[in-house]
């Protein structure tokens, strides 16, 4: 799979906590607030989506959760996402301890929480993804204790320091990587449930591949570790209890790292949910090896897997062989594509553009792959080295790194100096991604895309859809079926894939509906990445400017002697 998209593709951050350790003793009654950070738009925020159905946020902070599970149990806990709702002048009184956890993305508004929670006078501790990279800028900010790494073992020594009455801390793992059987069921009973399209497990962190621009692999190492059949079944069943029905997101950033133990969780798995009748629909991130699997990829739709994300990003194999992407090498990655879609699994691709040695042309290069491999919905964006990243080392020794932060997102500038003018880059990016989300070639590219799609192996049990879904759906055929100039294509098209594949029509009109959100996030795209060139030109000709004002000294005239 892909970190084109790490930072800013649906994945809830790896908890920050411990298990339930014994080392952690019971503090009554203090009231800790966990406060989730805004995301900016982005690609993966859905909003025009999630408003057609009536949700606020895609997935829910899993992360959180699972300190909320594992701190101790006598604490009194409060969650607010602040991408459904800010926190109320109530809560911030309410509260004790306000811990935040954040991905890179996250970074200005979990800043901003640390200032309103300091102005509430409350002590704050921050953890994750974004505070492990770069602890400095969370301690600059005012953080009070900075739980680094993965809490399995940072947290105990935190909840330490608290009940010995420390008022600030640091607390790293160095290096450890924990054991994940032991991470407790997470606490699903604290969120809004009804504000999220998905809910998220997570079965597996680490990945054994190399890619030289991936964060996952410094933060989580190497070695996949998974949790035990048993354990994952049993979140599910929380879930389940819960009354949870519909979308479950699997946010392992490789769901098959460790293929031994994820085919031995989905035995197990297959028979939970043929006994439950199919209530969850799974959604995944894999590397595009699963290819070569067939036994795995027929398990997978077994258990009602309907989507995987997969980081091709670029069909130029100079530039996977030199970022290290090998195993996208291995096999024609449209035969690869082409296997994992017949077989009923719907591909959601990530790009890349801006690698070192690219030839000029590649927005228009992977804007012919998209369409020659069909896949409608394509995560795109331009390469940052994040902190610590083997990518990041290398541009630091070569002096080209120009922001240390990298911040993974849809309308940045790249963070380094790239091998061809950034200006090429950034227009070919522009270009690539109004085509990619040109209405008539999006929804052209959906139908082809559907006509190959293998039909779902499962017959989930049949139940009336909501109210909130019919809305949507009769929202979806009003607005591309009457109103747009596309609506000969949408109805040919639609009738089309009702008599071909009928059993993926629900789905098919759910990417139609896509559309509604690319349509304007495109636009949002290009006038940004506009105005961050033109500050970039504006700031080189200022410079240009200065060197030009710097008096010439007088050379005297060289003699010999
Ligand atoms: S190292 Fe693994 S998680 Fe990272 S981009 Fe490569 S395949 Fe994806």
């Amino acid at each position: 799979m892909s970190t084109s998209t790490h930072g800013i593709r649906p994945v809830s951050p790896p908890p920050l906590g411990s298990p339930q350790n014994p080392e952690i003793g019971a503090i009554d009654q203090l009231r800790a607030l966990l406060v989730y950070p805004e995301f900016p738009k982005t690609f993966w925020s859905y909003e025009k989506i999630l408003e057609l159905v009536g949700r606020k946020v895609l997935l829910p902070p899993l992360g959180l959760i699972t300190v909320a599970a594992i701190l101790p149990q006598d604490w009194e806990f409060r969650l607010v996402d602040v991408n459904i709702r800010p926190v109320s002048a109530a809560e911030w009184q309410w509260a004790d301890l306000v811990i935040l956890s954040a991905m890179i993305v996250q970074k200005e508004n979990c800043i901003h929480h640390i200032g309103l929670a300091h102005t509430h006078g409350k002590p704050v501790a921050v953890g994750g993804p974004y505070p492990s990279s770069t602890p400095e800028e969370l301690a600059s900010a005012g953080a009070d204790f900075l739980i680094l790494d993965e809490g399995e073992i940072t947290l105990p020594q935190f909840v330490e320091a608290w009940t010995n009455g420390a008022t600030s801390g640091r607390f790293s793992a160095h290096g450890e990587k924990p054991d994940v059987t032991s991470t407790p069921i997470p606490r699903f009973d604290l969120l809004e449930r009804s504000a999220y399209d998905s809910m998220s497990v997570q079965f597996s962190r680490g990945c054994p591949f190399q890619c030289e621009f991936c964060d996952i692999i410094v933060l989580y190492g190497r070695k996949p570790r998974t949790k035990t059949p048993q354990q994952l079944i049993a979140e599910l069943q929380a879930l389940h209890d819960l009354g949870w029905r519909g979308g479950v997101f699997m946010v392992d950033d490789n769901f098959i790292g460790n293929k031994r133990n994820v085919k031995l969780f989905l035995h197990q798995l297959e028979i939970w949910q043929r006994d439950h009748r199919y209530p969850f629909r799974f959604d995944t991130e894999a590397s595009l090896d699963l290819a070569e699997d067939q036994e795995l990829i027929d398990l997978m739709l077994a258990c009602n897997f309907a989507a995987v994300f997969m980081g091709i990003e670029t069909p130029d194999e100079a530039s996977l062989q030199l970022t290290k992407k090998f195993q996208n090498n291995r096999s024609p990655l449209l035969e690869s594509i082409d296997r994992v879609t017949r077989s009923g699994l719907r591909v959601i691709a990530g790009f890349i553009i801006g690698f070192d040695g690219e030839q000029a042309g590649a927005g228009g290069r992977i804007v012919a792959f998209a369409e020659a491999a069909a896949i409608p919905t394509t995560t795109f964006a331009m390469l940052q080295a994040l902190p610590h990243t083997a990518l990041w080392h290398r541009l630091e020794q070569e002096g080209r790194l120009m922001a240390k932060d990298g911040n993974i997102n849809q309308t940045t500038l790249m963070n380094f100096i790239p091998t061809r003018p950034v200006e090429a880059i950034a227009h070919e990016y522009v270009e690539a991604f109004q085509a990619l989300y040109e209405p008539q070639r999006y929804l052209d590219r959906v139908y082809r895309y559907f006509l190959r799609l293998g039909a779902p192996r499962v017959k989930t049990a049949p139940s009336w859809p909501e109210w909130v879904v019919v809305r949507a759906l009769a929202i979806v055929c009003w607005r591309q079926g009457i109103q747009r100039s596309t609506r000969w294509s949408f109805w040919h098209h639609l009738i089309h894939v009702l008599v071909a594949n009928p059993g993926v029509a629900e789905q098919y009109l759910a990417v139609c509906a896509h559309n509604e959100h690319f349509l304007e996030y495109r636009d949002i795209v290009r006038d940004q990445i506009e105005a961050q060139l033109a500050s970039h030109r504006h700031a080189l000709t200022q410079e240009k400017a200065a060197i030009n004002s710097v008096p010439v000294p007088n050379i005297p005239a060289i003699t010999r002697g």
